[in-house]
């Protein structure tokens, strides 16, 4: 009997009524004779309160560092929630289901709270509640430490939960069931011209993922490809049973028959930038500065140094997460004396924009009408980064929506 993933998240479990709708959708799976393992996330809205009550933010109770194990206890309850509530409303329509946390199944995880790695999930027990004919809902986006606390995978994580479970039962298929009814050429909230793709390779959906389209996990994208987990991307305000063809495949490059240079567009205002002036420029500075950061656990994205007016010195930018600016800012800072610079700061309005495509590996010019483009809107570009199949560029943020339709029109994506 095939065994299937469906995945559901924050929107699609929203009320009563959307989970209702959930559990119409999955009792069709197993009517129609399919072993079906589903995760949930929290209902919209429930994580970013539990963050609030942790963070410092207006009525917190602590200013939790989300490293605090404590901070992973609360902020893994919402899912709790959910799964008991489909299981419950799954019952109610006479199909067997169980809830399952994820310290019963158990997906343990590494020790780094608040952005934990999955290393194992023992999928026997899972496996013969499934072959035993009832549906397994699980919490999604947490984990249990070897030690045994919970731990959660990172915010939108549950998108990951669904396709380690996928990998470890060996589900023929992840569907993941969002409030769009696929992958699209760039967010379709920022772009109305944006076009659903039928199929995206897992090396594309990955960048994409990591520079900003948040309809998957960054990490989800990484299992499914190191596991060769077929996933798809589909909308869970289908009518039951009706999945069919909908939706997005992501798969190997090689299953996609309509060869594109440019798959989409992605951005992140999730940027702030860190200029350094007058650094001394001799060998060793780099190091320093860039040592001090890893050794800090800051991770650092974009770089880019270049002549100072002055004889011997250099200018340096460089790229982290925003959450990430200020201890940074005072890591360059602590390290003055010892690297000897004339002066830094910090700016946190800026946004990177990415194009993204398997086929720029063997095009060129895919620059030129990036650059093009841009120039043609007026848009500065502060810093730029390349691989392989993407290009991004650093932009002052009030330019992002700007930028991305621009791109979009400039590379045909409205007309695919
Ligand atoms: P869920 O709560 O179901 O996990 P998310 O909000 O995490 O859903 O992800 C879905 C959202 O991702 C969409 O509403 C859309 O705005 C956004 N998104 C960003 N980039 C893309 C893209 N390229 N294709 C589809 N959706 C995208
Ligand atoms: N509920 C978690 C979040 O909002 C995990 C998820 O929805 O994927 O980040
Ligand atoms: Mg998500």
């Amino acid at each position: 009997m095939s065994r299937l993933v469906m995945k559901f998240g924050g929107t699609s479990v929203a009320d009563l009524d959307r989970i209702r709708r959930v559990a119409a959708l999955v009792a069709a799976e197993t009517a129609a004779g399919r072993r079906v393992a589903v995760v949930v996330s929290a209902m919209a809205g429930k994580t970013n309160e539990l963050v609030a009550w942790t963070d410092g933010a207006g009525e917190a109770i602590a200013d939790l560092p989300v490293s605090d194990d404590e901070y992973d206890t609360v902020v893994a309850s919402g899912e709790q929630v959910t799964a008991g509530l489909l299981a419950m409303t799954l019952r109610n329509m006479g199909v067997s289901a169980r809830s399952w946390m994820g310290w019963q199944i158990p997906i343990i995880t590494d020790e780094a709270h608040g952005r934990a790695r999955i290393d194992e999930i023992p999928g026997e027990a899972l496996g013969a509640a499934l072959d035993g004919g009832e549906v397994a809902v699980i919490a999604g986006f947490q984990g249990v430490t070897r030690d045994g606390r919970i731990s959660t995978l990172g915010r939108g994580g549950s998108d990951t939960t669904a396709v380690a479970i996928a990998a470890a039962i060996k589900a023929n298929c992840c569907d993941i069931y969002t409030d769009v009814d696929g992958v699209y050429t760039t967010d379709p909230r920022i772009e109305s011209k944006a076009r659903r793709l039928a199929r995206i390779s897992y090396e594309e959906m990955l960048e994409m993922a990591s520079l900003g389209a948040k309809v998957l996990h960054t990490r989800s994208v990484e299992m499914a490809m190191a596991h060769g987990v077929p996933v798809r991307v589909l909308s869970s305000f289908v009518e039951p049973g009706q999945a069919g063809e909908m939706g997005t495949i992501v798969c190997d490059e090689e299953e996609i028959v309509e060869k594109r240079i440019v798959s989409g567009v992605a951005f992140s205002r999730d940027e702030a930038k860190i200029s350094l002036f007058g650094l001394p420029d001799h060998p060793g500075v780099s190091s320093e500065i860039f040592g001090r950061l890893a050794d800090a656990n800051v991770n650092v994205d974009m770089i880019v140094q270049s002549h100072a007016h002055r004889e011997g010195a250099a200018n340096m930018e460089f790229t982290v997460g925003k959450r990430d600016s200020a201890r940074a800012l005072e890591i360059v800072r602590g390290a003055k004396d010892v690297i000897g610079f004339d002066d830094v700061a910090v700016n946190d309005d800026v946004a990177k924009v990415s194009v993204i495509g398997v086929g720029m590996r063997s095009h060129a010019g895919v620059a030129k009408t990036m650059f093009g483009a841009l120039a043609e809107k007026g848009v500065n570009i502060q810093v730029i980064s390349t691989s392989e199949i993407k290009i991004s560029v650093l932009i002052d943020s009030a330019y992002t929506e700007l930028a991305v339709r621009a791109l979009h029109a400039a590379y045909g994506l409205d007309q695919l």
